[in-house]
């Protein structure tokens, strides 16, 4: 398991044909950011613990950088071999680990999405996906909100920052004196797969990437191996690293508003966002690394931000957690 310095490690747990990064962090206790998918607990969490000469009892706190099911799928589980755990969450994603029917019925997920491109069609698969990759459910024992801290020890505290725009709840954890910020989904480059732009649903996307910005952390620890300059590198970036993967991040969502722009410019605003979407989709290749796929004219994961960006051009309304949002 590589270590990225002497108080915290990174675990690969596989995911969906690729894998999302989790992050032991070690002061006098012991916290594990995010769990993974269902699974994760088991065949990557327990062997990194292991190797470290470690076991469940060690660990203190699970704390979620968000609640989608790639990250706190694997909460149950986790809880039930460790059941001294206490998790943290930020409260506007914590109905997301009620289960698979919380995720089908959030305006924000996939199937959501699926839906507003009439691709009623690919709804059961969506669902067989929720229903393989998130575990049992969990409790929270910790709603965190920004500002607050959780103090692990030594010189290791972790701030919270609130970094809406991927989920409503999503959140990052600073960790000052070690110049490390631990960011989920919240800095994601040109996307996670070769040929997939970002997945936002609200332009707090960026602002929240000038918020990390201005951390001037010199350590990146992201959930994914977002890409950077068109190829998908290490999940953690340093130094100038930190600055250009937050540049290409801005870049990318600056040329998905452009496409918008463009498309709404085309087809004029009575067009359906399924029409608007392949325009704007089609456009992005003068601009991101993107792939066609023939089964669909616009992947359902471009399509969010795609959404995003006409809500903030005056299209539609946004996709929103109304009564979520109201409790933040
Ligand atoms: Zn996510
Ligand atoms: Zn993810």
């Amino acid at each position: 398991m590589p270590p990225v310095s002497d108080r915290v490690y990174r675990i690969q747990a596989p995911y969906d044909g690729n894998a999302v990064h989790l992050y032991l962090v070690r002061g006098d206790r012991l916290a594990l950011i995010d769990s993974g998918a269902g699974d994760s607990p088991s065949t990557a969490v327990e062997p990194a613990l292991r190797e470290l000469g470690l076991s469940w009892a060690d660990l203190d706190y699970l704390l979620n950088t968000h609640g989608h099911a790639d990250h706190a799928g694997g909460n149950g589980e986790l809880k039930a071999s460790a059941p001294q755990v206490q998790i943290g969450i930020h409260p506007a994603d914590r109905y997301l680990l009620d289960g698979p029917q919380a995720h089908l019925n959030s305006p924000t997920d996939s199937s959501a999405v699926m839906r507003l491109l009439g691709r009623d069609d690919l709804l059961q698969q969506r669902e067989a996906v929720l229903r393989r990759v998130i575990g049992r459910s969990a409790g929270v024992e910790r709603e965190l909100v920004d500002g607050d801290v959780v103090d692990l020890g030594q010189d290791v505290r972790l701030t919270v920052v609130h970094t809406p725009g991927h989920t409503v709840g999503s959140v990052c954890y600073f960790w000052e004196a070690g110049g490390s910020v631990f960011s989920g989904d919240a800095v994601q480059g040109h996307g996670w797969r070769a040929g997939m732009p970002p997945i936002y649903h609200d332009m707090a996307y960026v602002s929240s990437l000038e918020r990390i910005d201005s951390l001037g952390a010199n350590v990146l620890c992201m959930g994914h191996t977002f890409g950077w300059q068109g190829v998908l590198n290490d999940p953690v970036r340093r130094g100038a690293e930190v600055v250009q993967t937050l540049k290409a991040s801005r870049d990318a969502s600056a040329a998905i508003g452009r496409a918008v722009a463009h498309a709404l410019q085309q087809l004029g605003p009575a067009a359906s966002f399924g029409e608007l979407a392949e325009v704007a989709f089609r456009e992005l290749v003068f601009d991101l690394p993107i792939l066609f796929d023939r089964a669909s004219p616009v992947p359902v994961v471009a399509a969010r931000a795609i959404h995003a960006h006409l809500a903030a051009q005056g299209w539609a309304p946004p996709l929103a957690e109304p009564a979520v949002a109201a409790q933040v």
